[in-house]
């Protein structure tokens, strides 16, 4: 426990020493820096505070050092997240490598792939995308058609993924293709990692009812892919791409933790926006609905602590399974409340008659929604709470 404290105020004193302060303010999505090939910094003191924390190993504290990570306990990475927020300092660096595929390389990886790939996530080297979805396979992803045929030396890769986030700009693609076709669905799958560079792979923005195109399609036509780059045995590919879903599913529940800039709290912009009267607000129904979202975050942030304390003494909980669906509703409920709070000043979309506050605060209302879908809906997250938490019986 003393060393956790000496290493809390070794972490307070370096950050003080190297977070500059224009990388001590809430960030909004044009201030993060993703990596890869393309990736461009937000600003010189972005770069500086990126390159700072990647020597320090700290852009993955928890990841191995012989990878370059920070070799951090999970106690000393929850300082050094804690130590950070209290000054606010900005994330340097964001990506499904960090998030998704790193963890499952890790666990399944080689030692060659480990060495080739960890490096390139923790340096910002490189970009990665989820190729899981197809047009025919969502919710029920292990009926996925796109398909790696094997050729001897290399799989040849053909079929479509889709919602593919930033597949324009990412370098690297990991993928779920069938390579048994002929046995029981979950059993013919195998998980490929891809070079989106490579010949045959194309990307296509989706444009979206925002004018924006954050998705795209990505088509593999004849692609060439090395045997060495399949993670896990072949066919096996299932249990990799649960394990990784499970980590996006973790990131999912903390969504909001890394808030936004401009956006407003509901009791802040209940004292802002509403009428009060003694004290207390006027509008009862809004009144009863700030108090049972305020009992549902604490219930939220105690079950976060209780899960950490699990892990950290190697208990198995449930409650990650059950911290997708209740983060993810939680922010789309903090939403909708936001927005019955700001009434008509929450209908701004752009202009110059709402504040920026008012602006960012309407279209998060918006973007809440989409978490209850990416990672698995919210339908088949409740599926799954019943089958494996309850273990209800299955119709
Ligand atoms: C913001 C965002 C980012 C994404 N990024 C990526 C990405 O980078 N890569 C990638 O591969 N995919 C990505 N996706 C796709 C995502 O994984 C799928 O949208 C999701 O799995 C749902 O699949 P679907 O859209 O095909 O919907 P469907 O599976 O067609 O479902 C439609 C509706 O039916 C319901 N439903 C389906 N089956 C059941 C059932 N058995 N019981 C009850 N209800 C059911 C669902 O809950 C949903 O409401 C992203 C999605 C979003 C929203």
């Amino acid at each position: 426990m003393e060393d956790l404290d000496q290493f809390g105020l070794d972490v307070r004193d370096w950050l003080e020493a190297n977070c500059p302060t224009s990388q001590r303010q809430p960030m909004g999505p044009e201030d993060q820096y993703w990596g890869g090939r393309r990736g461009t910094f937000p600003s010189e003191d972005a770069k500086v505070w990126f390159e700072r924390m990647r020597d320090k190993g700290w852009t993955v504290p928890e990841w191995p050092t012989q990878y370059g990570g920070g070799g951090l306990t999970p106690q000393q990475s929850k300082v050094l997240k804690s130590e950070m927020k209290r000054i606010q300092a900005r994330t340097p660096l964001y990506g499904l490598g960090i998030w998704m595929l790193g963890p499952a390389v890790l666990e399944y990886g080689t030692e060659k792939q480990k060495q080739q790939h960890i490096h390139a996530i923790l340096n910002g080297e490189t970009r990665w995308a989820q190729g899981y979805s197809e047009p025919g396979a969502g919710s029920d992803l292990a009926s996925l058609q796109c398909k790696a045929e094997d050729m001897g030396d290399h799989f040849l890769v053909n079929g479509t993924k889709i919602w593919t986030t930033a597949g324009d700009k990412c370098d690297w693609i990991f993928c779920l293709v069938r390579t048994d076709p002929n046995v029981k669905k979950q059993e013919g799958i195998s998980f490929l990692l891809i070079d989106m560079d490579d010949p045959g792979v194309t990307t296509t923005p989706i444009a979206l009812i925002s004018g924006e195109s954050e998705f795209c399609q990505t088509f593999f036509d004849n692609v060439k892919v090395p045997k060495e780059n399949l993670i896990g045995e072949l066919n096996k590919g299932w249990s990799v791409a649960k394990a990784l879903l499970v980590h996006e599913r973790k990131l999912m529940a903390e969504i909001g933790s890394d808030s936004p800039r401009h956006i407003l709290q509901p009791n802040v912009a209940a004292r802002e926006y509403l009428e009060f009267e003694n004290g207390k607000i006027t509008d009862a129904r809004l009144r009863d609905d700030l108090v049972e979202y305020d009992m549902l975050m604490q219930a939220v942030a105690l079950t976060h602590f209780r899960t950490f304390e699990e892990k950290s003494n190697g208990v198995r909980s449930a409650a990650p399974m059950v911290m997708k669906y209740v983060g993810t509703e939680a922010e789309k409920t903090k939403s909708e409340l936001l927005l019955a709070i700001m009434g008509s000043r929450g209908m701004g979309w752009e202009g110059d008659g709402f504040t920026p506050q008012e602006i960012d605060t309407t279209r998060l209302w918006a973007t809440s929604k989409v978490m209850t879908i990416a990672g698995g809906s919210s339908e088949i997250q409740l599926n799954l709470i019943a089958q494996k938490v309850l273990e209800l019986p299955q119709r």
